[in-house]
């Protein structure tokens, strides 16, 4: 404050002086005149400086700073060091902000908040798709009118917040959510949103998986263990009937057999610490082999090709391998006609290493397609039972895809044929050298 006084008052300290000097030496008149030529000289400076002040302030963010001289460098200079601070906080404050959205845009939930009178304040962009929300127009807007469902509904009114609601077809697919209340500050709500689709068709096949075990099961124990009581009671052994029981004996038991070793497969292949054994596999010499028990399996019933490029070698488990090339031919060759004609294909496309099997025979309905790859569907039960299928083939096949980054595709058309194919990821594929 001292300061401030001190250079306050030097200006008008120096201004009298001065016209005391001019009444000393020129009399009343001319120091009277001086001083106030000097008073006049403040004011227009000080005026000067406070309309540059104010045209500043008019746009502080678009204007520079205007220069100063006297007290007025000092307003300015503090003015300058206010505006640097300010900025400083905004970007911090901007980039806390942009922090928070990302971590709420990364947020595995969506996230609705919602006032006391259940109108959207905010929700992250998970939000938006699961309740088709567009925070742009929907802001301020009550949810209800956007999420109508009853027991949507139901659950937002009821007080306290319960077990969370699992909530089907909020919109025209077949999402569903599960969906939890939490109330926090003052009568505001929080509304939490987790899509489980992938985890109720998990749980529903993993029950299925259960049921469709013991029913495969239940029939072939069911058969031997009638045949076996049968013999039991059978006088003589070595009758015709004998025979016959003992031959389905055996037919049952080498398919319950053949079961129970595509079941072991398969949970061995969902078995994360199991992990994948590599090495660069020979396909051609692979598919060789498979050929040749494709062959046997045919009995000379249909025309089977291989048309293979030997110079692309795969990275990967050769059991593995081995297990899905002869899975899908094996299906090509159980579901073609006699006279059918099968193709093997291996070779590079676009970079991927691709495997296919294009067979002419009985084809897929698209309705069954997606879902082939699931646990015992089958598109014709007693077709696969009578040419010895599992039902867990293409349930193999595919987890041995996953293992190894691969895709497969199928393209059928019902009375045709199919083509199954495998698709590897180009850094599987290794070239043979030479
Ligand atoms: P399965 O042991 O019954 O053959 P898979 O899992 O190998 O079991 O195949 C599932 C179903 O997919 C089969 O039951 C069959 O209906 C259908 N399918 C598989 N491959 C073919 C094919 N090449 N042509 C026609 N249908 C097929």
């Amino acid at each position: 404050m001292s300061d401030f006084w001190q250079s306050a008052s030097a200006y008008p300290f120096f201004l009298l002086l001065f016209s005391l000097l001019l009444w000393a030496i020129f009399g009343p008149l001319a120091a009277a005149l001086g001083f106030a030529l000097g008073l006049a000289w403040w004011l227009l400076h000080h005026l000067r400086h406070l309309g540059a002040l104010l045209h500043w302030l008019a746009l502080p963010e678009q204007r520079a700073m205007p220069e100063g001289a006297g007290l007025w460098e000092d307003v300015f200079s503090s003015l300058n060091q206010m505006m640097r601070v300010h900025r400083q906080e905004r970007a911090e404050h901007l980039a806390d902000l942009q922090q928070m959205e990302q971590a709420t845009a990364a947020l595995p939930e969506g996230v609705v908040i919602l006032d006391a009178a259940d109108r959207i304040e905010w929700c992250n962009p998970l939000a938006e798709q699961h309740f088709g929300l567009d925070s742009n127009v929907d802001i301020g807007q009550q949810i209800t009118y956007l999420a109508r469902q009853p027991e949507f509904v139901e659950y937002l009114a009821a007080a306290e917040a319960r077990q969370p609601l699992i909530l089907r077809g909020t919109r025209q697919d077949d999402v569903v959510l599960s969906i939890k209340l939490i109330a926090y500050g003052e009568s505001k709500r929080l509304l939490i949103s987790r899509d489980i689709t992938q985890f109720e068709r998990l749980e529903n096949m993993r029950r299925d998986f259960v049921a469709n075990v013991s029913h495969e099961l239940r029939t072939p124990l069911t058969v031997v263990n009638g045949f076996v009581e049968t013999l039991q009671d059978m006088q003589t052994r070595d009758s015709d009937m004998a025979q016959r029981a003992l031959q389905l004996m055996g037919e049952q038991t080498h398919r319950m057999a053949h079961l129970v070793d595509d079941l072991l497969t398969l949970s061995r292949l969902e078995n994360d610490q199991h992990p994948l054994h590599e090495e660069v596999v020979d396909v051609c010499g692979l598919l060789d082999e498979v050929g040749q028990e494709g062959r046997l399996l045919s009995h000379g019933r249909h025309r089977l090709e291989l048309h293979l490029d030997c110079a692309v070698n795969l990275r990967g488990s050769r059991n593995e391998l081995r297990s899905a090339f002869a899975n899908l031919l094996s299906n090509a060759i159980r579901y073609t006609p006699d006279g059918g004609s099968i193709d093997v294909y291996w070779s590079l496309r676009d970079g991927q290493a691709v495997f296919s099997v294009r067979d002419s025979g009985i084809g897929i309905a698209p309705q069954h397609i997606a879902r082939l790859t699931e646990r015992f569907y089958r598109v014709d039960r007693s077709r696969s039972r009578e040419t010895g299928g599992t039902g867990l083939g293409l349930a193999i096949v595919k987890h041995i895809a996953l293992r190894h980054q691969a895709k497969l595709e199928i393209a059928s058309e019902e009375g045709r044929g199919s083509t199954f194919s495998l698709l590897f990821p180009g850094k599987r594929s290794v070239l043979a050298s030479g």
